[in-house]
């Protein structure tokens, strides 16, 4: 694996590379979700790039960007493993040599929706690191988790508006064999606050059932609300059922339903969704 921290090292070795290039974007600290991306990429490319790098501009002042994990040295012995040809590991000097860009990708509408409502900003950061990472690795399909249901749609979006030449794959929430879906800031739960956290799977659980059996929000939501308010240690953020392309309310839950949680778990703060026929 060619490991770059440069952009111009970056394009001239994917210069080299077969052209059918998939590129799957992370933040590090890789986990068996990151590594289902990487393995979807393999199947259906003749080279896979990864690039990581904890983007300041999707941070709030008063988020978490100096404490996420980073495990570098880790993460890079997990990739080679993995086959991957080419690692994008920038540092924020490199990405924004101005530091505070003065260029933004906005996706106004689903940008102010579920994360993008407690985390005003942050969607903007995310499509605007994303579009420079395509600029900069030009793959034809990029790879992306459900997990993180909500900056799919602003990718799409993106995408679709801007007529971007990337194929964007989503695949499936990986998840522990209790339930908990796989985050890199999973490591920061104590024992106590992991077992609050399988709250947030186990209501999901229990909404998508009633969502596939027929019941509307007004039935789903309570239902699901009581399981997570009865957490000890669990403060929800938002609980919420919308259609999964707009984030726009579905008040009938009707299929394509993306029911999607984010709590707080002592200091951590945790998404996770269940989606109930799926768009594509
Ligand atoms: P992150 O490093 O958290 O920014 O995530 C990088 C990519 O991995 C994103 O597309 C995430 O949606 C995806 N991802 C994170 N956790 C999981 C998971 N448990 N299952 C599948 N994909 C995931």
């Amino acid at each position: 694996m060619e490991i770059f921290s440069t952009i111009a090292d970056t394009r001239s070795a994917i210069a080299q590379l077969p052209p059918s290039l998939a590129l799957v974007p992370t933040m590090g600290a890789l986990h068996e979700g990151h590594l289902s991306l990487i393995r979807a990429a393999r199947r259906d490319s003749s080279s896979v790039a990864v690039s990581i790098f904890v983007n300041p501009t999707q941070f709030a002042p008063g988020e978490d960007l100096a404490r996420y994990p980073r495990t570098f040295e880790a993460d890079c012995e997990l990739l080679k493993r993995e086959g991957v040809d080419l690692l994008f590991a920038p540092s924020p000097e490199e990405m924004y040599p101005s530091r505070t860009p003065s260029t933004f990708v906005e996706v106004p509408g689903v940008s102010d929706r579920l994360d993008g409502v407690s985390r005003p900003g942050h969607f903007r950061g995310v499509a605007t690191v994303v579009a420079k990472l395509f600029h900069i690795v030009q793959p034809q399909t990029a790879y992306f988790g459900q997990k993180d249901a909500a900056q799919v749609a602003v990718l799409r979006a993106m995408v679709r508006d801007l007529n971007l030449p990337v194929d964007l794959r989503v695949c499936p929430t990986v998840r522990d064999a209790d339930g908990l879906a796989l985050s890199s800031r999973n490591r920061f739960l104590s024992a106590s606050e992991r077992t609050s956290a399988l709250a947030i799977s186990r209501a999901l659980r229990h909404g998508q059932s009633l969502v596939e059996a027929g019941a509307n929000t007004k039935v789903v939501l309570p239902v699901m609300r009581d399981i997570l308010d009865n957490t000890p240690g669990l403060r929800l953020d938002y609980l919420e059922i919308v259609h999964p392309d707009t984030l726009l309310p579905n008040p009938s839950a009707r299929p394509p339903a993306l029911i999607a949680v984010a709590a707080w778990v002592g200091t951590t703060r945790l998404i996770d969704n269940a989606l109930v026929g799926a768009t594509k």
